[in-house]
């Protein structure tokens, strides 16, 4: 382990940032495309700002501050994620309500509140169980540093309460939230924290950072990925090929007009996030978009036989509408309650599109 480190195309907007530590706001909504490295950046700013002697403003890697955090434990710094995510990144449950005993309040329900299912949403207890550690002076008269991320997973009751201590922001704090989509949080908290918008990197540095990680094929991942290099990355490392194999089947099938077994993509679909599935879909139909308009597809360059073939039978106004319809899904996406028959609804929708033909098939032209 070492001290968390920014990737390399945030080291610069990072030392700018950080340079003007004397006035440093006390909240910062750090925003930008889903999977450019956002909590890797924060993470690695709660270490140059808990760093006692950083270099350059970055964390120097040597002091004792340093150290904690390289072990993962520095008293000063708080991770406030939905529980599900934490279990994900490998934490025990132990930045929860369980870990700070007197200040939870007994489970409501006969049931052991153990035995439930990880939340999904950031709940508010976790905000609410802040408040001794605020209480609590900083080790060594330094800062103290809350992450939250990512922030579009607040509740409304944890989204106010977190507001109510931003209003009376406590000594030496600062706050650092994340989100994809600004647009969907609370107005009243997005006026309480200063912006910190991070720019997508450019093609050439993400590829250059995807080959030093020994992913080949980086600019195929990276297109896929739509430019965001950690999460080109991660696809890189779980999948076989840029185009996932379940989308580039069902693209197949709607090309030759077979008819497609969406029950059991459905299950396949079901296991993931809908918002994840449903971001493919919309880049799907960007490229299909293109494709009618005789333009080479932007996120999926291997499909691009399939997109042209399935194009010619469209129109270019049912594709439109159906793109249209996606992203209206995007607000069901995050509250799908039941994520299979979203799957179905969505699979529906593009099949029944995608198999009706431009010009309405013309008696004569068919031969038995
Ligand atoms: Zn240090």
């Amino acid at each position: 382990m070492s001290v968390p480190q920014f990737f390399p195309w945030q080291v610069e907007v990072a030392q700018q940032w950080l340079g003007q530590r004397e006035r440093f706001a006390h909240a910062w909504l750090v925003h930008g495309l889903a999977g450019i490295g956002k909590r890797e950046f924060v993470v690695a700013a709660a270490a140059a700002l808990l760093c006692e002697a950083p270099v350059q403003g970055l964390a120097c890697g040597q002091c004792l501050a340093c150290g904690w955090l390289e072990k993962g434990n520095h008293p000063d710094l708080k991770r406030i994620r939905p529980e599900a995510l934490a279990l994900e990144e490998g934490a025990e449950q132990e930045d929860d309500e369980a870990h700070e005993g007197d200040a939870a309040p007994a489970p409501a329900e006969g049931t052991s509140s153990s035995k439930r299912a990880p939340s999904k949403d950031i709940r508010v207890e976790q905000i609410r169980n802040l408040t001794p550690w605020f209480n609590r002076s900083t080790y060594r008269d330094g800062y103290r540093v809350v992450l939250l991320y990512p922030a579009e997973r607040l509740t409304p009751i944890s989204g106010n309460t977190l507001l109510k201590v931003l209003e009376e922001p406590p000594p030496s704090t600062i706050f650092l939230l994340v989100a994809d989509a600004p647009d969907r949080l609370l107005p009243t908290l997005l006026s309480r924290c200063r912006r910190l918008p991070l720019a997508t990197p450019s093609p050439a540095s993400a590829q250059a950072w995807l080959a030093g990680q020994h992913v080949s094929n980086g600019a195929d991942w990276l297109a896929s990925a739509g430019g965001a290099p950690v999460w080109a990355k991660k696809m890189a490392e779980g999948q076989s090929h840029p185009c996932p194999e379940w989308l580039s089947g069902f693209v197949k099938m709607l090309a030759k007009g077979q008819v497609t077994n969406n029950g059991q993509l459905a299950d396949t679909l079901a296991k993931e996030l809908p918002t994840m599935w449903l971001d493919l879909f919309q880049r799907f139909l960007i490229d299909l978009t293109l494709s009618v308009h005789g333009q080479t597809p932007r996120y999926f360059p291997v499909l691009q036989p399939t997109l042209a073939a399935l194009s010619a039978r469209l129109a270019p106004e049912r594709v439109s509408d159906l793109a249209e319809w996606l992203n209206q899904q995007r607000w069901v996406a995050g509250h799908a309650l039941n994520g299979k028959l979203f799957a179905h609804a969505v699979l529906l929708r593009i099949t029944s599109v995608c198999q009706i033909t431009a010009a309405a098939p013309v008696n004569s032209s068919v031969r038995r």
